[in-house]
């Protein structure tokens, strides 16, 4: 079109497409849960705005809050449509092309290492894999403060947009339109697509309806001339009175909207109704993430009190590509907030403190009001009661992943039933532990008031945990008798620490030392001081206690004179105090850091900083 405006895609945006089209990738089925959830969130948007001002949903069809696919199979268009908020002309050159998210490199550079294409929903690029199957897109959209416009692209680098003039007018919402390419025809039949609606889309909370094509008996009157017996229906009543006139059945093709989904908030139902399965899939939509895996763990739960609401919460499989990457710059929650059923947002900060951003799920709650800004809503006191809630829920919840691991130190003494029964649960707190560990360690440093809840939660590696992960309760349970203090050992790796010399002596008397090789640890133990009334010592440093040594004494008055030469020669600035110590086995002396200074691998890890 002469009046179209042209514009280029951001290159990262044209990586992607290109990477798309000319995917060898066999599932291509994920376009359209992607179009789905585009419109879902749509609709959420125009729902939410409607609770301050009515009068943005306009009236008639326009109002009602639904998806429609619809099929042209003499064209190959298929295509969706939502009554959602829509975009004005800018949101459609800001939205689809020229503004890259953050999660368009991240994504093109997973695709280039192999990466599964299944997850582009999580990098915030999910409206790209439409050109997985089509090789022209057009997207018609009216938002209610601008003109209907299409923006169309073949993605060939570029796209156009101009002012909608020919089609028929939306009213508001959005109609993408995808010019299906010849290897992508299955998606023309209806059987197809009902499929992965209800694959992928069951838990959508708006109505999905399909303009569905069925043959129907139609009875017509028989012509007098036709006597097929087949279609010919002679019919007497009871009585024999009179005879019916003669009809006959022909097939007819009519059309109609079907409903695809039943509309349900899973959230709502009982969690003895709800089955595994039906969780995992509610899941899947929520997060966004298709891969096969199920969710580690789930919490289904009701708080009464003060402040009501129902929640679910979610362990991913996974952690998401860039959990500790955006950490510091990043207070969104990934929970879904919902005011009696009504979607309110999904980046409310303060909702879970930072450290449980990886978990997902949603919170419904009828005590707060509806008809307030988010703004408002953000400072409302019942967020505190919940957000306490949603805490210890959380936490109970992993806890829990623990207590059903029969690998767990916590059930040594399960008999050999009671494991044979858990076992399909083994190795799931490891698994949760690579994956999420360090949150759980953030959460030690910034969380005081459940400090010791999560320090239950720790695992690590030991002199004695045989390469398996342990506890700090097993630890304790294996603490030689008079040993009052924690030992543990920081480091970059725990085959550097084994050689250390600090430990020739505890393990030689058969202490356990703790290994710390992440470079959070460091900081996390400035924080964890104590646990259940056992101190933490750094065996690195001054100050470790190896019980009474009555030699210790003398052994001190018999080399003075030795300990102040070195003083001496090692100038005052360098040493705090050289000592004589029982520390040590086979190395005859060994530098150590004072009590309240850096380790020296913190000394390390802040050096690597500012480098
Ligand atoms: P995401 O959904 O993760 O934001 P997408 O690539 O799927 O990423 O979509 C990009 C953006 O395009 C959306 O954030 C939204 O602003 C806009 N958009 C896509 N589809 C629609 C739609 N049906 N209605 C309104 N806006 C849409
Ligand atoms: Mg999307």
């Amino acid at each position: 079109r002469s009046s179209a405006e042209k514009f280029e895609f951001q290159a990262e945006v044209s990586r992607l497409m290109d990477i798309l089209i000319n995917s060898l990738y066999s599932n291509k089925d994920i376009f359209l849960r992607e179009l789905i959830s585009n419109a879902s969130d749509a609709l959420d948007k125009i729902r939410f705005l409607s609770l301050t001002d009515k009068e943005v949903l306009g009236e008639g069809d326009t109002a009602k809050l639904e998806i429609q696919i619809k099929l042209d199979k003499e064209k190959k268009i298929l295509s969706i449509r939502d009554r959602g908020v829509g975009m004005s002309k800018e949101d459609l050159i800001k939205n689809l092309g020229t503004i890259a998210k953050s999660g368009t490199s991240a994504f093109v550079e997973k695709m280039q290492s192999g990466g599964d294409l299944n997850l582009i929903g999580q990098f915030g690029v999910g409206f790209y894999s439409v050109y997985l199957v089509a090789d022209y897109v057009e997207v018609i959209s009216k938002h209610n403060d601008d003109k209907q416009y299409v923006w169309e692209s073949k993605a060939d680098g570029a796209f156009a947009i101009s002012e909608d003039t020919w089609n028929e007018p939306l009213g508001r919402g959005t109609e993408i339109r995808l010019h299906l390419r010849d290897e992508a025809k299955e998606y023309l039949e209806e059987d197809k697509l009902k499929d992965l609606v209800k694959k992928y889309s069951e838990f959508i909370n708006f109505p999905i309806y399909l303009w569905s094509t069925k043959e129907v008996d139609v009875e017509v009157p028989a012509d007098e001339e036709e006597t097929t017996p087949e279609t010919t229906e002679e019919e007497e009543t009871e009585d024999g009175e009179e005879k019916k006139p003669k009809t006959k059945t022909i097939k007819e093709t009519t059309s109609e909207w079907e409903l695809l989904n039943d509309v349900k908030a899973v959230w709502l139902r009982s969690s003895k109704e709800v089955t595994d399965e039906e969780y995992s899939k509610f899941y899947h939509t929520l997060a966004k993430d298709f891969s096969d895996d199920k969710p580690m763990a789930w919490s289904h739960f009701t708080a009464e009190g003060d402040v009501e609401f129902k929640a679910l919460l979610f362990v991913p499989p996974k952690a998401p590509h860039d959990l500790y990457e955006s950490y510091y710059n990043n207070n969104k929650s990934n929970l879904k907030l919902y005011v009696r059923r009504v979607f309110i947002s999904d980046e409310f900060d303060d909702l879970l403190p930072k450290y449980l951003s990886f978990l997902k799920g949603i919170v419904d709650s009828d005590t707060l009001p509806l008809n307030v800004s988010r703004e408002m809503l953000q400072q409302h006191s019942s967020l505190k009661t919940i957000k306490k809630k949603l805490i210890r829920k959380a936490l109970d919840m992993i806890r829990k992943l623990a207590e059903e691991d029969p690998d767990e130190y916590s059930n040594k003494d399960k008999t050999d039933e009671e494991k044979g029964e858990m076992e399909e649960k083994k190795g799931q707190y490891a698994k949760f532990w690579n994956e999420f560990g360090k949150s759980i360690k953030l959460g030690i440093i910034e969380d005081a008031t459940n400090r010791n809840r999560l320090a239950k939660l720790l695992r690590f590696e030991s002199t004695k945990s045989d390469g398996k992960l342990a506890s700090l309760d097993e630890y304790i349970s294996r603490m030689r008798p008079g040993q009052k203090d924690i030992f543990y050992i920081t480091g970059s790796s725990k085959e550097q620490l084994e050689k250390s010399p600090f430990l020739e002596r505890l393990t030689k008397k058969n202490y356990e030392v703790i290994f710390f090789t992440d470079p959070v640890d460091e900081y996390l133990m400035q924080y964890l001081m104590d646990y259940e009334d056992k101190k933490f010592q750094n065996v690195s440093k001054e100050g470790l206690k190896l019980g009474k040594d009555s030699k210790l004494k003398d052994l001190k008055e018999s080399f003075k004179e030795l300990t102040d030469w070195w003083k001496k020669a090692l100038e005052t600035e360098n040493v705090d105090s050289v000592k004589i110590s029982n520390r040590l086995h086979n190395t005859p002396c060994v530098v150590v850091t004072s009590k309240y200074g850096w380790s020296a691998n913190m000394e390390k890890i802040m050096q690597a900083q500012t480098l």
